[in-house]
C-alpha cells in the first residue's frame, strides 16, 4: 500500500513510521521542516499538571499516551540506535503566592477525583526539593507522573527510523489534497492508496472547513552554566514553566498568542517570561540565554485533537495543541458515532485509517444494541462519540453507575453492558 503523508512535524513523522513497519510503501512531503512546533516545544509530557476542568476526555487520552511514552521512546532507540531523550523526572508544580496556592489545592483535589497522583508540599519542603527555587515560593505540589522528552530529538530519531524503514521525503508544499494524490507547488502531482494530512496549524488550508488554527508560543532557552543555580526539576509556575535537560539547557515558555500565523519573537514576551522565570528561580544571572524561538500550535475549538477521514476519503491527524509531544506516542481510536459530521474533533489514533493498521476491535452493547470500538475504549470517548449532551447524563456499566469523575479513568472490556440515561430539557 501506498501513503503520501503530508507534513513532517512530530504527529508526520511518526504517522510515517508506523505505517511503514506496517509494510506501507511511505512517502512524506514538507516544504520546511524546520518550521514543526516541536523545534520550539519545551517536552513536556505532562498530562496530570496539564489538566484543566470540563477537559476529562482529553485526560483520558493525554494519560495513555504518557503511559505509551517509555515504550514508544524504548521502541525507538531500538529501532535507531539512538536516545530520544525521554527522561522519567516528575514534574514541580510552583505556586509564587497565595492564590497560586489556593489554585494548586484547588488542582490537586480534582485530580486526586481521578486517583492521579499530586502530594502538596509547604514552601519549605518544595525548596528542599528544589533548591533553585526563590525563597519566596509558597508551596506547590509533587506531580511524580510528569515527565520530559527532548522534541528536537524525537524530531531527528523519528527521521532516523522513517528512513530506516525505506520512508522517502520530498521537499514541497502540498497545495491540493485528494483520497489518492496530492498536487504540489513544483506542479507535480503524487498518487497514492491513501493521503494522511498532518501539516498542523496549516491544515486547515489544505482541508476546508477543518477548525484548526495557529497559536503562537514564544520560549526561550539558556545553556548549561556552572555558575548559575539552575533548577533540576521540570518547574511548572502558573504563568511559566522551566525545563532543564540532562546535557543542563534550560527551556523557558511559554505565551499563548491568538495573533495568526506570525512567528516573530518580540520584546514584551522576552521580558514578561524572564520576569517570571526570575520570581521563580532568581539564580539566572549567569546563565547564557542562547535562542529564542516562536512556534505554532495547532489548536481545535474544544482543544482536542482532530483524528478523521474527511467525507471525500483523506485521512488527518492534527490539533495536538499543546500537547503534540505527548501525543507523538499514539494513542487508540474510538470508534466515532455514525453521523457524527466531519470538522467535529473526534478522538482517535496517530495512525488515522482503520485500513491502514491492525486494529483490535471489541463488541459491547450499549441500550441493548450491539456496537464495535477498539480495544482501550474507555467510557469517556464513548460518551464523547454516542451522546449530544453532556450534562443529565447517567452511565452503568454492567449495572454499576459509574460516576462522571471515573468515565475517563474506566475501560471497556468485550461484553461490557453500557446503559446510557439522558435527561430532556423543559416540558
Ligand atoms: C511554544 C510551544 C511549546 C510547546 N510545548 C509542548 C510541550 O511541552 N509538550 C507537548 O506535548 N507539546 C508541546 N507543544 C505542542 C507541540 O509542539 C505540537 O502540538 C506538535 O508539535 C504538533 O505537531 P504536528 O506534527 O501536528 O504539527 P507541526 O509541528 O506544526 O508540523 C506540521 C508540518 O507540516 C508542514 N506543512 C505545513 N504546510 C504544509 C503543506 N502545505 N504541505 C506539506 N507540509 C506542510 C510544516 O512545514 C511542518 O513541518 C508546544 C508547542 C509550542 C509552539
Amino acid at each position: 500500500m501506498k501513503v503520501l503523508v503530508a507534513g513532517a512535524g512530530i504527529i508526520g513523522r511518526a504517522v510515517a513510521w508506523r505505517l511503514a513497519q506496517r509494510g506501507a510503501q511511505v512517502t512524506i512531503v514538507d516544504p520546511d521542516r524546520s518550521a514543526a512546533a516541536a523545534m520550539v516545544a519545551a517536552g513536556m509530557l505532562a498530562p496530570v499538571t496539564e489538566a484543566r476542568y470540563g477537559e476529562e476526555a482529553l485526560l483520558g487520552l493525554n494519560l495513555e499516551s504518557a503511559r505509551r511514552w517509555p515504550m514508544f521512546a524504548a521502541e525507538l532507540a531500538k529501532e535507531v540506535g539512538v536516545d530520544p531523550g525521554f527522561v522519567a523526572c516528575g514534574t514541580l508544580a510552583v505556586a509564587r503566592d497565595a492564590d497560586d496556592r489556593a489554585e494548586l489545592d484547588r488542582l490537586a483535589v480534582y485530580l486526586g477525583e481521578f486517583g492521579l497522583d499530586a502530594e502538596r508540599l509547604s514552601g519549605r519542603a518544595i525548596r528542599r526539593r528544589e533548591p533553585a527555587l526563590a525563597a519566596s515560593v509558597r508551596g506547590g505540589l509533587w506531580v511524580p507522573g510528569d515527565h520530559q522528552v527532548n522534541p528536537r530529538r524525537v524530531l531527528d530519531v523519528l527521521a532516523l527510523a522513517a528512513e530506516k524503514r525505506g520512508v522517502e521525503e520530498i521537499p514541497a508544499g502540498v497545495v491540493a489534497v485528494g483520497p489518492d494524490a496530492v498536487g504540489l507547488d513544483n506542479r507535480r502531482e503524487l498518487s497514492a492508496d491513501a493521503v494522511v494530512v498532518c501539516a498542523g496549524w496549516a491544515s486547515g488550508g489544505l482541508l476546508l472547513g477543518l477548525p484548526v488554527r495557529p497559536v503562537k508560543g514564544q520560549v526561550l532557552r539558556f545553556g548549561p552554566t556552572a555558575r548559575s543555580v539552575m533548577p533540576s526539576h521540570v518547574l511548572r509556575g502558573l504563568d511559566v514553566y522551566l525545563v532543564t535537560r540532562s546535557d543542563g539547557e534550560v527551556v523557558v515558555g511559554a505565551t499563548t498568542e491568538d495573533v495568526g500565523p506570525d512567528t516573530t519573537v518580540t520584546v514584551g514576551a522576552v521580558r514578561r517570561l524572564l520576569d517570571e522565570a526570575w520570581r521563580l528561580v532568581p539564580g539566572f544571572d549567569e546563565a547564557p540565554l542562547v535562542e529564542i524561538s516562536a512556534g505554532l500550535r495547532p489548536d481545535t475549538p474544544d482543544g482536542a485533537p482532530i483524528l478523521d477521514t474527511t467525507a471525500a476519503g483523506v485521512h488527518v491527524a492534527t490539533g495536538h495543541n499543546r500537547n503534540g509531544v505527548l501525543f507523538g506516542s499514539g494513542h487508540r481510536r474510538c470508534r466515532r458515532r455514525r453521523g457524527v459530521r466531519f470538522g467535529l474533533a473526534v478522538r482517535g489514533v496517530t495512525v488515522p485509517a482503520r485500513s491502514l493498521r491492525e486494529q483490535s476491535v471489541i463488541a459491547v452493547r450499549v441500550n441493548g444494541e450491539s456496537v464495535e470500538l477498539s480495544d482501550g475504549s474507555s467510557l469517556a470517548g464513548l460518551v464523547e462519540s454516542h451522546v449530544c449532551q453532556t450534562r443529565g447524563v447517567a452511565i452503568a456499566v454492567n449495572e454499576e453507575v459509574i460516576p462522571r469523575s471515573a468515565w475517563a479513568a474506566t475501560s471497556l472490556a468485550e461484553g461490557d453492558r453500557i446503559e446510557i440515561l439522558t435527561a430532556r430539557q423543559g416540558g
